[in-house]
């Protein structure tokens, strides 16, 4: 039997098939939607995503992304250099940014432990943060960020204990304050967020 869809849309559903959250269904659904869209739209569309690669670079520092290293958070001068605050995704950067509150640096870790999917403390940017606080004597507190889950708990804990031990003097902080158990930072509207980041708890 002939396949009903011509090729190149095929291939346009295949690809929106493999990204996060996306069904076969879904995926058909966006490709002939933008099959109906202007071609100018597309055009647009087209070149946004292959600009991705020129256009995007992660931070050397913190590992945000941004189109220059080091990120504009890390440049800018006016932000509080004494607290990084430590999050799994660069998504969580953006929901924290979006409060408003938080005015010190950040460090994406890149996710977070998790031994079933083989994720160990090598597979995270957990050394250059160690890097980063010896090298940073001002640097005097660390949030620690990471979802309220078991991987971001598991993650936090494993932080705490490799801080503490190469900056005895540090303060490290646990967000989580309000935050629902299971949840991720990034869905956190900013209220919620603004509150756990106010209610963190130094952890002993
Ligand atoms: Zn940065």
């Amino acid at each position: 039997m002939k396949p009903v869809l011509p090729p190149a849309l095929r291939r346009l559903i295949e690809l929106f098939d493999q990204l996060p959250g996306i069904g076969p269904k879904s995926a058909a659904r966006l490709a002939l939607y933008l099959l109906q869209t202007p071609p100018q739209f597309r055009q647009k569309f087209a070149a946004a995503i292959s600009q991705l690669d020129q256009g995007v670079v992660t931070c050397s520092i913190c590992f945000n992304l941004d189109d220059q290293d080091p990120c504009h958070i890390c440049r800018d001068e006016s932000r509080d250099r004494s607290t990084i605050c430590v999050v799994e995704q660069v998504l969580d950067v953006i929901a924290l940014e979006r409060t408003d509150r938080y005015r010190g640096l950040y460090h994406v870790l890149g996710g977070a432990i998790n031994p079933l999917a083989q994720i160990g403390p090598d597979q995270l940017h957990i050394a250059p943060l160690l890097q980063r606080v010896k090298d940073h004597l001002e640097v005097k507190e660390i949030i620690l960020a990471t979802n309220p889950t078991m991987e971001g708990e598991a993650t936090a804990l494993y932080l705490r204990e490799q801080l503490a031990k190469i900056r005895p003097d540090l303060r490290i902080t646990r967000i989580g304050h309000g935050l629902p158990m299971g949840a991720d930072i990034d869905y956190a509207d900013p209220e919620t967020l603004s509150r756990a980041l106010a209610g963190r708890q130094t952890l002993e």
